[in-house]
């Protein structure tokens, strides 16, 4: 999709002379700002702001507000429903928080961290490691997404199973609102039950309240054992049931539990030729499973006696337990190659559904069935976050049909998908959140009070709707 540029310069001039042009990028600049990560949507923007620190977030905010432009925060950008991509080029701004990447500190003793919202996920991860402490946050994107990003969209990942969403690792954030002036709520507490809890408004907001600055982060003590295996099994009932054996049997030390079509170790040879990959697509599905823990529990011991547990009742057909951290990395690598290969076959329906886990199996074959038996040279790729619920049912168009039928394909997939899944009271978006790619499904199934609380909550932090509008909902 390729939405025309139509930029007032005058807008551009303004901003650089209240802003400085340290602050501003105007033209081709902001080009790599106002395109989406899979690169399907390019638009542009007035001008693309780059605060360097809060009180240059209040400046952008208040200058742009002043101008009657909407702004459009944004982190690392790898947002999978366009909501750091503008749509409304001769009106918004991008603000990036891609500048404010300190940890401003790290309190071993309290378990916390203290960092600016523009700081790359994996620099988080690594400078917490450092200090023998652990932030279990875990997505394919860390190594570009920004923690003021994972807030804004309450981010999930492979450890929610264990430690739950961003929500959940959240104390406290720092947050420049619409009028400029500053929520400082920094705090590091865990426990606090002073009234309303005012930072859950912006965590998950997706940029619609106030463009977040700083956040305090929960820390938990770093695992020293991780055991990571790649289980073949005869299908998706079999996953679920390995799933609850393992809840039982590894109770609270299983940190990841992912499910994979075999497609998936296809999909991952096409992407990464050179990836040792130790078993061939034979199974009907596959099981990731890490489990991690430290001090005197031995997790490689108790993967080892799960699994044997799981060959012996017939459960497992295929298994490896990796041997090494590199060859632990390479079974991951299985799953991040997966979705590298899904792009690289080319534009297809991406979903990110979650239904209740006990009717995960039939979810899956009702939804697969509904899409082939009208779309019959169409392939399904099922896969996901099986103790969530959390399934991607992706749907690959018969690309033999030509690139003209490629879009209404893939419209048509995602409403039968859709379809199957209001039968089961799923959700459209388990963790990937609404932002305007998901905006009218989201509002189509919208209840009139949470719709009205919704925008009731906006108009009064936002009046002037200028932040982050077409975003969720519309508010008109
Ligand atoms: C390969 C890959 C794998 C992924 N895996 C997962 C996964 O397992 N689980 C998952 O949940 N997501 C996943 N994602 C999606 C994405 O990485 C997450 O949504 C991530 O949290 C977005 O962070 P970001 O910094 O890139 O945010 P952006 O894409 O820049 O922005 C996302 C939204 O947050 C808003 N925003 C950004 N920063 C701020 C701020 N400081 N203040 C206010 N609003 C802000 C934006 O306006 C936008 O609405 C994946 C993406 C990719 C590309």
């Amino acid at each position: 999709m390729m939405l025309t540029k139509d930029v007032d310069t005058t807008l551009d001039a303004q901003l650089i002379a209240r802003l400085g042009p340290d602050l501003v990028l105007v033209g081709e600049a902001v080009l790599p700002y106002c395109r989406d990560w899979h690169g399907d949507v390019q638009t542009g923007a007035v001008a693309v702001l780059r605060p360097r620190d809060t009180v240059e977030v209040q400046a952008c905010v208040c200058t742009a507000v002043a101008l009657g432009l909407a702004i459009v925060p944004q982190g690392g950008n790898t947002g999978l429903v366009l909501g750091a991509t503008p749509d409304a080029p001769a009106r918004q701004v991008v603000i990036t928080l891609e500048r404010m990447t300190r940890i401003r500190s790290l309190d071993a003793d309290n378990f916390s961290a203290v960092v600016e919202a523009g700081a790359v996920l994996e620099v988080v991860k690594d400078r917490v490691a450092e200090a023998g402490l652990f932030f279990p946050l875990s997505l394919g994107a860390q190594g570009s997404c920004r923690i003021g990003g994972n807030v804004s969209t309450n981010a999930g990942g492979i450890n929610v199973l264990r430690y739950g969403m961003t929500r959940e690792l959240v104390l406290g954030l720092e947050v420049v609102l619409p009028d400029g002036s500053l929520y400082e709520g920094l705090s590091t507490l865990r426990k606090d039950n002073r009234g309303i809890d005012l930072k859950q408004l912006f965590i998950g907001a997706e940029g619609t309240l106030g463009i977040i600055t700083a956040v305090s982060l929960k820390l938990l003590p770093a695992p020293d054992q991780v055991a990571t295996a790649l289980v073949g099994l005869a299908g998706l009932e079999d996953v679920i049931a390995l799933y609850r054996r393992a809840r039982r049997d590894c109770c609270d030390l299983m940190s990841a539990f992912e499910f994979m079509p075999p497609l998936a170790i296809v999909l991952a040879r096409e992407a990464m030729p050179d990836l040792p990959i130790p078993m061939d697509a034979t199974c009907p599905a596959y099981a990731l499973i890490e489990i991690s823990g430290s001090g005197l529990v031995d997790v490689e011991d108790l993967m080892q006696r799960f699994l044997e547990a799981a060959f012996e009742s017939g459960l497992a057909l295929d298994g490896v337990i990796a041997q090494s951290t590199a060859q632990a990395r390479n079974l991951w690598a299985i799953r991040e190659g997966m979705n590298l290969g899904q792009a690289q076959r080319g534009r297809h329906m991406r979903t990110d559904i979650s239904v209740p886990l006990s009717r995960l199996a039939d979810f899956v074959a009702e939804a697969e069935a509904a899409v082939l038996a009208e779309m019959p040279g169409c392939v399904c790729v099922s896969y996901g976050h099986v103790g969530d619920g959390n399934v991607h049912l992706n749907v690959l168009p018969d690309y033999t049909l030509g690139p003209d039928r490629v879009d209404p394909q893939i419209l048509n997939a995602k409403k039968i998908v859709n379809a199957v899944l209001d039968r089961y009271d799923g959700s459209i978006s388990a963790e990937h959140g609404i932002g305007r790619l998901k905006k009218d499904d989201f509002e189509a199934r919208l209840p009139a009070v949470h719709r009205g609380l919704l925008t009731r909550i906006r108009q009064a932090l936002d009046p002037a709707a200028s932040m982050n509008p077409g975003c969720q909902i519309d508010l008109s």
